[in-house]
C-alpha cells in the first residue's frame, strides 16, 4: 500500500486552514495540524481528521518564533515519519484602519506572522524536503497582495505581496531539489479573521464588488490548496492561484 503523505498545516484549528486539514484527510494525507491559543478548537478538528481516517499530531505553537516551528516539524516527523508536505497558512491582520492610524505593535506583528512565520516554516520546509528528496508547499497569500488594501491594511497586503514574492523565488530555488512552491491568494472568504479585526460584517457586506456576488467559504480555498499539493499539479511551481470570485 502506497504511503500516506505527511502535510504540515499552520493555524489549523479555525477557518480556512481548519478546511485544509479536513479536505486534505478526506485525500488521504496525515496531518500535523499547528496553532496558536485555541486547544479546544485545534482538537476539534482533529479529532474530525481522524474520523476522515487521517493521522492528526496537534502542536500548539507560534510561528513567528523558530522554536515554535521547529517544534511543530520535529513533532510531524517523530510522529508521522517523513514531511511531504507544507501549508503556511497561521496569519492575523490586526486592525482595520488607516496606516497613518496603526500602532507600531500591531504592524510588527503582522509582519512578523506573515512574512518571518511563512520564512521560517518554509526554510525548515526546505531543509527536511531537500534530505526527504522532494515536497510541496502551498503559501496561503491573499487577493490584497494585487488589491492594497486601501484605508483597511495595507501593511497586510504588503506581507502577503512579500509572499507572493517568496513564492516565485523560492519555487525556482527549490525547483532542481523536487520541491515544488505555489500560493493560494483568497478573496474575502468567511472566517473569523474579521471579527478578529474588528468587522464581523465585512464579507456580507464586500458581496457587491465581487464579480461572483458573494464571499468565499473556506473549503473553496481548500480545494485549490489540495490541488496543488496534489501529483495532479505535478508540473505546476512558482504560480499565485487565485481564489476571490473574480475580484
Ligand atoms: P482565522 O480564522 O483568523 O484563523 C487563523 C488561524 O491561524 C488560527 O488557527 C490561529 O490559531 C492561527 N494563528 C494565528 N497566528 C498564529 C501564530 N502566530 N502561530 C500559529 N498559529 C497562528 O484566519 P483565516 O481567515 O482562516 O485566514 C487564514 C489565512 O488565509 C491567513 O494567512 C489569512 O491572511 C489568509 N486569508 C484570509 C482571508 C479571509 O477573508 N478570511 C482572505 C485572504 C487571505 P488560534 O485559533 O489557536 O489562535
Amino acid at each position: 500500500m502506497a504511503r500516506r503523505p505527511v502535510t504540515v498545516v499552520t493555524g489549523g484549528s479555525r477557518g480556512i486552514g481548519a478546511a485544509v486539514c479536513l479536505r486534505l484527510a478526506a485525500d488521504g494525507h496525515d496531518l500535523a495540524l499547528g496553532y496558536l491559543h485555541d486547544e479546544e478548537a485545534a482538537e476539534a478538528v482533529a479529532d474530525r481528521v481522524r474520523a476522515l481516517g487521517g493521522r492528526c499530531a496537534t502542536v500548539r505553537g507560534d510561528t513567528s518564533e523558530e522554536c515554535g516551528v521547529d517544534r511543530l516539524f520535529d513533532i510531524a516527523g517523530a510522529e508521522l515519519g517523513t514531511v511531504d508536505g507544507l501549508v503556511n497558512n497561521a496569519g492575523v491582520t490586526g486592525p482595520l484602519g488607516r496606516l497613518a492610524d496603526a500602532a507600531t505593535a500591531d504592524l510588527r506583528r503582522v509582519v512578523e506572522v506573515n512574512l518571518l512565520g511563512y520564512l521560517l516554516c518554509c526554510r525548515r520546509a526546505a531543509r527536511d524536503m531537500a534530505v526527504a528528496g522532494g515536497g510541496a508547499i502551498v503559501n496561503v497569500s491573499s487577493a490584497a497582495a494585487t488589491l492594497g488594501s486601501p484605508g483597511d491594511y495595507v501593511h497586510y497586503a504588503a506581507t502577503k505581496a512579500a509572499v507572493d514574492a517568496l513564492t516565485v523565488g523560492l519555487s525556482k530555488e527549490l525547483g532542481p531539489d523536487g520541491i515544488r512552491v505555489n500560493s493560494v491568494a483568497p478573496g474575502i472568504i468567511e472566517t473569523d479573521m474579521h471579527a478578529a479585526m474588528g468587522d464581523p460584517g465585512r464579507p456580507a457586506r464586500a458581496a457587491a464588488g465581487i464579480p461572483l456576488g458573494r464571499p468565499g467559504q473556506p473549503e473553496e480555498v481548500a480545494g485549490a490548496v489540495a490541488w496543488l499539493l496534489s501529483p495532479d499539479a505535478s508540473y505546476t511551481t512558482g504560480a499565485v492561484l487565485r481564489v476571490a470570485g473574480g475580484r
